[in-house]
């Protein structure tokens, strides 16, 4: 059997491997490492395919946030909605940039922000909501776009971990996640998704307005060559990776079916095992499973992660310290310490490996294994 890995990059590269090498041939032909052809187009292929009117390309999912934040203009104290229950970049942007994250609970069926949390946590000087898409599966986005409407806030979308994952609307119209905010921002990480060769980042919107401010921002502040009207940041996706993002593109679907394939032969083998609950499916949304997340219950997470490891298994804890435990952000004001759902459920997830190469024999080695543990 081929070694079990969380991603396996290698075997997915080795499918497409010839059109990679020769398109990364062309470039360094070429020479045009930054801002050649293919930064443009590829920006272009994805606004197609999610649905929204500009992509502007940035140098990683982090820069993706920030940028945002800095071109909506919040101002150092405003405050700044967001789940704890997520990867560090969303809360430390927010910090980056002098604002204050007011951390809000998760549903504990989806992992993600709950909207009920976040109405109760608007202030006066909250200005925008950031909800995180986690594991491949979407905030309730339609609610949290309500609330934002009711009370004028800004809302950005951290997409890195749901690109290509939709959701419909009570009106039955259907969206690609990410598209639904004033800004979304996603990450083109190697394990995510769609993932380049290197670090990748992007920033969605359908605003003229705001998409000019975003591309002056992550170009210095420029608004025409070596005239600097705002401090601004540089962060730009290269060429070589969007020769290869536009490669992974035209196979992101295909990618997400493989994902989904993993996800349901899972689902039916734990389906019947009272220690697991797999991972909840709203029936308006896709999920996209960047990651398979169980919740255990009455089962021991560590001793079942070493002996997963003996069995040549591989298992992750996403995240082990939620946000508002973090030591960047002790003593830290505005801060909400009361997270019930975020306390518990980080004590009780577990990952096992999804990706778009798993064989029928490493599925079963992992299902076998997880089985024997609890029995
Ligand atoms: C990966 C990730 C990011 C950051 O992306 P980078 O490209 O690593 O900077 C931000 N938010 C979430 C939820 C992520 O999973």
């Amino acid at each position: 059997m081929v070694p079990i890995q969380m991603v396996d990059l290698k075997r997915q590269y080795s499918k497409i491997k010839p059109q990679v090498d020769a398109a990364i041939m062309d470039v360094l032909e070429s020479a045009a490492f930054i801002n050649g052809a293919p930064v443009q187009q590829f920006s272009q292929e994805l606004g197609q395919y999610l649905g929204t009117k500009h992509v502007i390309p940035c140098a990683n999912g982090t820069d993706a946030l920030q940028i945002a934040m800095m071109a909506l203009g919040l101002e150092p104290g405003d405050e700044v909605i967001t789940p704890s229950f997520t990867f560090i970049a969303t809360a430390e942007v927010i910090a980056l940039l002098r604002l204050k994250p007011v951390f809000v609970d998760i549903d504990p069926k989806t992992y993600c922000i709950d909207p009920q949390e976040i109405e109760k946590a608007i202030t006066p000087k909250t200005k925008a909501i950031v909800p995180v898409h986690l594991y491949g599966h979407s905030a309730d986005i339609e609610a949290i776009m309500d609330i934002a409407e009711r009370h004028n806030l800004h809302v950005i979308e951290d997409n890195a971990q749901a690109i290509g994952s939709h959701y419909t609307k009570k009106d039955g119209t259907t969206k690609k996640v990410g598209t639904f905010g004033h800004i979304g921002c996603t990450s083109f990480f190697p394990s995510k998704n769609l993932g380049c060769y290197g670090d990748g980042g992007a920033i969605f919107t359908d605003d003229d307005t705001l998409a000019a401010r975003i591309r002056m921002v992550a170009n210095h502040g420029q608004s025409q060559r070596y005239y600097h009207d705002t401090v601004g940041v540089n962060s730009r996706l290269d060429t070589m990776q969007a020769v290869v993002l536009r490669i992974k593109l035209q196979l992101l679907d295909q990618y997400i079916a493989s994902r989904r394939e993993v996800a349901n032969a899972y689902d039916t083998a734990f389906a019947n095992i009272p220690q697991i609950i797999t991972p909840y499916q709203a029936p308006n949304q896709l999920h996209v499973f960047h990651q398979y997340t169980l919740q255990l219950e009455g089962a021991d997470r560590d001793k079942l992660q070493s002996f997963l490891a003996e069995k040549q298994v591989p298992s992750m804890i996403y995240y082990p310290v939620p946000a508002h435990r973090q030591k960047m952000f002790e003593g830290m004001t505005a801060i909400n310490q009361h997270l019930p759902v975020t306390d518990t459920l980080t004590g009780k997830c577990i990952s096992l490996p999804v990706h778009t190469e798993m064989d029928r024999d490493q599925l079963d080695h992992i299902i076998y294994s997880i089985k024997s543990f609890l029995n």
